[in-house]
């Protein structure tokens, strides 16, 4: 799927190969069908990186954005939008950002979903995330107990890629087997998505 072509539809089945700062910001939108600024950045910078075109875009953030009349969408939002896929405005095409810009820049303040939970959540609503948006329960003791360490030493990428491996551990173990699986640090959420996608079909 990689590089191809995704549509709106297909976002709410593909946010199981999402990370745990993407399937936060998906989550947000479809409780609140709405996410402000920095929010539609990260998420739909992400979103194009997966191969969302502009049309399928304007598609996606209408129909999230339900709460709002087409004149409204039209007004506040379309623009940002397209100017994200560098059509409107100085005419910039806009990249996915990386872990290292999400985790540095534009830390969210209150009613903002942006952001990486492991550096910008509390370790107790950290936890109840590794439940609700990774599906790993509090009996997964090991791989808990070693995300609330990385965290605590501020190393916020290996928690991710703890869960990574944990998430993905019998499709790394075959990979192995088969000779492959000397794999870099993930540093980006599109990388997340790519090497999930990759090991799981
Ligand atoms: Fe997202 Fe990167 Fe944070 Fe993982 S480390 S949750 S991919 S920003």
């Amino acid at each position: 799927l990689s590089g191809e072509a995704i549509t709106a539809a297909q976002i709410d089945s593909l946010k199981a190969h999402f990370p745990l700062c993407m399937r936060n910001l998906h989550s947000a939108l479809r409780r609140d069908k709405h996410l402000r600024h920095f929010g539609r950045l990260q998420y739909g910078l992400f979103l194009k990186g997966l191969g969302l075109s502009i049309d399928e875009a304007l598609v996606f953030w209408r129909q999230a954005f339900s709460k709002f009349t087409d004149e409204q969408f039209n007004k506040e939002y379309r623009y940002n939008i397209r100017h994200s896929y560098g059509l409107q405005g100085a005419g910039r095409n806009y990249s996915p950002y990386s872990c290292q810009q999400i985790l540095m820049d534009h830390p969210p303040g209150t009613g903002d979903a942006h952001g990486c939970p492991y550096r910008h959540f509390s370790v107790d609503n950290l936890m109840m995330a590794m439940e609700s948006q990774m599906g790993i329960s509090g009996d997964e003791k090991s791989v808990l107990s070693g995300v609330r360490q990385d965290v605590g030493a501020k190393k916020y990428h290996l928690a991710c890629n703890r869960v990574f491996e944990h998430l993905h551990e019998r499709e790394l173990k075959r990979e192995k087997e088969a000779g492959g699986g000397v794999r870099e640090t993930i540093v980006h959420p599109n990388e997340w998505f790519d090497r999930s996608w990759n090991l799981k079909n």
